[in-house]
């Protein structure tokens, strides 16, 4: 790994772990997986390890991430499905082979599929497959949490709450909720705006 790319910020979910490797997507965006190496990274540490990604595999990546994130804020906000993002989704969940295997520990792992694909394309469709039926199962209501979107205004990410009381209101508490509290905090000193990092 090379410590010039931005941090991951890894959730415990997933489908919005995956949509929080692009944040503030309304201020300056904070790109997580600039290249395709870094995404092959991002797979390793979340449990969908492959041994390598085209540049083709990571717009293809970029492409559901966004349509995640498009279907989880329209259903956060419980507005209508954006057809086309739907559809993204729903081809890369189909167009991917994957399977589930319980470890002797009873722990999931995934398999992914790349024994009957070209050498160069091990696996990344397979893993984005896994990705995209985690976010059909969270869309879908099938997960103990609630959707929200985060209250920065210049991150508005969509989070998954799984807190008891459901009132969660940052994607992450490291980086947006902190950055609000200092916000806060300044302003209740009376000072003037500053740039708060
Ligand atoms: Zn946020």
């Amino acid at each position: 790994m090379c410590a010039a790319f931005p941090e991951f910020r890894l959730g415990t979910v997933l489908a919005t772990s995956f949509t929080g490797t692009l944040s503030e997507r309304h201020g300056d965006a904070v790109e997580r997986v600039p290249t395709p190496g870094r995404l092959v990274d991002w797979l390793v540490v979340s449990g969908l390890a492959v041994d390598s990604c085209t540049e083709a595999q990571l717009g293809l990546a970029r492409e559901l991430r966004e349509s995640i994130h498009a279907v989880a804020t329209a259903a956060a906000a419980r507005e209508a499905l954006p057809a086309s993002a739907v559809q993204v989704v729903n081809d890369r969940s189909t167009q991917g082979r994957a399977a589930a295997v319980l470890t002797p520990e009873g722990q999931r792992l995934w398999r992914l599929g790349s024994a009957t694909r070209r050498k160069d394309t091990l696996g990344v469709e397979d893993a984005l497959a896994v990705i995209a039926a985690d976010a059909i199962g969270i869309v879908a209501g099938e997960r103990d949490g609630r959707l929200a979107l985060c209250a920065s205004p210049t991150c508005r990410a969509a989070f998954f709450d799984t807190s008891r009381s459901r009132t969660r209101k940052w994607c992450d508490m490291n980086t947006c909720g902190n950055r609000q509290k200092k916000a806060r905090f300044h302003a209740n000193k009376g000072r003037a705006a500053g740039p708060v990092e």
